[in-house]
């Protein structure tokens, strides 16, 4: 393989956005001296003789040993070490979606006759995972508060063997107390995992708050461009070869195609980031001023119930965030939302449009009931002009009156 360049940075005391400029790419494959890895695609790796075949076989455990198509491309090789760099993890796995990647999780370390404990307020398909596939291999599941904090203590039974976060919560955005949640579970020898795809290790490190699996939906921020789908876990060594187990037993692959489109959109993480925090909170800020606005669920806002807590242990925030209307009928709220010309109606989020989506957190919680009278939305605040998505949703409103009357 062509090994005439230099190696990359050596430093361990990068910051990040140097590390999302320069990781991943001093990896063999690499292309000569393009920029960017290539993207490798295979599915048969052939060997010179029945010797290294037979030597490869045990290798395919290994972060980048290419052994057959299933397992790993230098494509893929290139985008787990620049997540693992990123995550202080000492590895890091993409998966084909970030369900997929919550799913192994749960596989990996539950098993008939478990228990977890999980967030009340997790991504809505994550709970029907725990009341359906667990369920069915004889998992229960008990959904906690969110706010339970070092509580999580008294919750813990001797099968209980792990624990889910996701902070902030989905469609609602509850922080956790994340190290006294981890803490509690690690002196009871329970696994710890969280859901980070809101903050992204830019703006949140799970393991250095003590959780042992971080994981996202790399579909998100991380690709950023709404046109791939993509997982990812970062753990330390001992979690990692149980995860990994678990992903080779499933037979989860990722494509080499889309493991280069999370490569590159990880190049541009930190200034996408920086403007979708900005533009978000400058939105929920002119949102909590309005009349039609019950309340705004955003914990970089300063009156937010989990400010102090994103605060201490946050570096930042996206553009996700949600609020609640003022009650009124059904129409209104399609008045506004049909209208806006610069919010897109649909799925998922992190990409550099903006998007709103009508939520239902009432049907989506368990441990606490929810409390609010008016209509929820969530807003995705994209990489847009601030203003013009501010007089878009000025004139939703003007809509909105003129329904509700
Ligand atoms: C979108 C999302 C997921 C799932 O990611 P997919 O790639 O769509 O499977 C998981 N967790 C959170 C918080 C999400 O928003």
């Amino acid at each position: 393989m062509p090994e005439d360049r230099k190696p990359g940075p050596s430093s361990p005391f990068l910051h990040d956005a140097t590390l999302l400029g320069h990781a991943g790419r001093d990896l063999p494959a690499r292309g000569g001296r393009a920029v960017n890895p290539p993207v490798v695609r295979a599915s048969t790796v052939v060997f010179d003789s029945l010797a290294d075949w037979t030597d490869a076989m045990p290798r395919r455990m290994e972060p980048d040993f290419m052994q057959y198509g299933r397992f790993g491309t230098p494509s893929h090789f290139a985008l787990n070490d620049a997540l693992a760099r990123l995550e202080g993890a000492e590895a890091a796995l993409a998966l084909p979606s970030g369900l997929a990647a919550i799913v192994a999780t749960y596989l990996a370390f539950l098993g008939p006759g478990d228990h977890a404990l999980v967030a009340d307020t997790v991504y809505a398909p994550n709970r029907n995972c725990c009341n359906g596939l667990l369920k069915r291999i004889g998992v229960e599941t008990t959904f906690y508060d969110p706010a339970v904090g070092a509580g999580i203590a008294e919750l813990i039974r001797p099968e209980t063997k792990l624990i889910f976060l996701e902070a902030p919560g989905s469609l609602t955005f509850e922080m956790q107390d994340v190290p006294a949640i981890a803490e509690a579970a690690r002196a009871r020898g329970v696994v710890t995992a969280i859901d980070n795809t809101w903050a992204t290790p830019l703006y949140f490190k799970p393991l250095a708050h003590g959780v042992d699996v971080s994981i996202m939906a790399g579909t998100k921020y991380v690709v950023g461009h709404s046109d791939a789908m993509l997982g990812t876990i970062a753990t330390d060594a001992p979690h990692y070869e149980r995860i990994k187990k678990t992903i080779h037993e499933l037979g989860y692959a990722v494509g080499p195609d889309d493991a280069w489109l999370a490569l590159r959109g990880l190049r541009t993480l930190a200034v996408r980031l920086a403007r979708h925090h900005e533009t978000g909170l400058r939105l929920a800020e002119w949102l909590q001023g309005r009349s039609e606005v019950a309340r705004v669920f955003h914990p970089a806002l300063p009156g937010d119930p989990g400010h102090a807590l994103w605060r201490r242990d946050f570096a930042g925030a996206c553009g996700l965030f949600g609020l609640e209307l003022q009650p009124v009928p059904e129409a209104a709220v399609a008045a506004l939302v049909d209208g806006l010309e610069l919010f897109g109606i649909g799925a998922s989020w992190g990409g550099y449009e903006s998007l709103v989506l009508p939520t239902r957190p009432e049907k989506l919680r368990s441990a606490v009931p929810w409390s609010g009278r008016g209509p929820t939305l969530r807003l995705h605040a994209g990489l847009e002009d601030p203003q013009d998505l501010i007089d878009d949703l000025a004139a939703g409103f003007e809509r909105l009156r003129a329904v509700a009357g």
